[in-house]
């Protein structure tokens, strides 16, 4: 049974006063979240991220369809039952949302308040969340006196103080630098490892999601166009939006105008080699084309790593007797994908 599980969901907002139609925040979405997965939801702005997270953390209901949370259908529950239901998920926010008048032990004693767990317990449960998060020190200090990275590991400890089974992380890393950011993800995944929390990571980079997501859904006007794990999905995206994603992060094949110069500097036959993880090593691709006499240039592309798991895309000028050149490549075609652009 999924920890989070949406069937045909849509939110339609109000037309705004200048407006003629209702907007369609969320369009017909089906959604599949299992219990300890790292699942990525990437999309521009105004692909409907956020609403999608606000649906899930029953902040707002659905216009149609049904969302099912911890095994709770959230569509017809009380605001008290709604309560519940939120208990059971911790949000963390791109602009951390810490109360600045209290300090770091105060803004995680908070949610235990909220949630009535008797003060005596406060302590060895904010104690232990400080450690974990690697704040010990920091619990009499304010907000303003730490960093952002500090910020957010403040922010993450407050929200998994209730024990919830379920961490929402809205855009999480965006306000952070690339260092930070890497702390922060690496922190998630010890969340997620050590105390098995299902993880919803909101984000519009793809980088976050090459780090630590196991699944990802790739948004657009509302839709999700494009799902699958993370490797499949960074290794053959599908959809335009989704390669353009995928491009920010994963050394591929020449887009039309890059080809043009390629072509420019190298006359001969140009073929770009693609390989999947386990398929071949490279060198027995290298190693076929020495045996049938022919030279290669590598002009673009490159090896990715996606969580130890690997793929490339190879983009090869060759020089050579044309024959040799079409046995080369016939040899090699079983192991790998051989595309040539004239
Ligand atoms: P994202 O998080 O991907 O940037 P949002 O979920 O914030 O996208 O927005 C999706 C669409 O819904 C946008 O067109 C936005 O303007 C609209 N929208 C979001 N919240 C509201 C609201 N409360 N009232 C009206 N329109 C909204």
């Amino acid at each position: 049974m999924p920890v989070v599980q949406l069937s045909n969901v849509t939110k339609t907002y109000p037309p705004r006063p200048s407006g003629e139609r209702p907007l369609v925040a969320i369009d017909d979405v089906s959604l599949e979240i299992e219990q300890g997965d790292i699942y990525g939801i990437i999309g521009y702005s105004g692909a409907g991220k956020s609403t999608l997270v606000r649906l899930i953390n029953a902040l707002e209901s659905t216009s149609d369809g049904s969302i099912i949370v911890g095994g709770r259908e959230l569509t017809g529950l009380r605001e008290r039952q709604l309560r519940e239901v939120r208990l059971g998920i911790g949000m963390i926010f791109q602009q951390f949302n810490l109360f600045t008048s209290r300090t770091v032990w105060g803004n995680i004693a908070y949610p235990l308040r909220v949630a009535g767990v008797p003060k005596e317990q406060h302590q060895k449960r904010i104690s232990e969340l400080l450690h974990f998060v690697g704040l010990a020190d920091k619990a009499h200090s304010y907000p303003d006196q730490l960093s952002g990275g500090q910020k957010q590991r403040v922010g993450i400890a407050r929200a998994l103080a209730t024990s919830p089974s379920i961490l929402l992380a809205d855009e999480a890393t965006s306000a952070l630098d690339p260092e930070t950011t890497r702390e922060v993800l690496a922190l998630l995944k010890r969340v997620n490892e050590e105390f098995g929390v299902t993880i919803v990571l909101i984000t519009h980079e793809m980088e976050v999601i090459k780090s630590i997501a196991h699944k990802v859904a790739v948004m657009e006007a509302g839709r999700i166009i494009e799902r699958g794990s993370v490797f499949d999905v960074f290794s053959s995206p599908r959809e335009r939006a989704t390669q353009r994603f995928v491009s920010t992060v994963v050394k591929a094949v020449p887009d039309d105008a890059e080809f043009q110069v390629l072509r420019s500097k190298h006359p001969g036959r140009i073929v770009t080699v693609s390989f999947s993880d386990g398929s071949v090593s490279q060198s027995s691709v290298f190693l076929e084309f020495g045996r049938h006499g022919i030279g290669f240039e590598l002009i673009y592309g490159g090896i990715n790593d996606i969580q130890g798991r690997t793929f490339g895309h190879l983009t090869l000028a060759l020089t050579g007797e044309s024959g040799s050149v079409d046995a080369a490549l016939d040899a090699i075609r079983p192991v790998v994908t051989v595309t040539e652009v004239d």
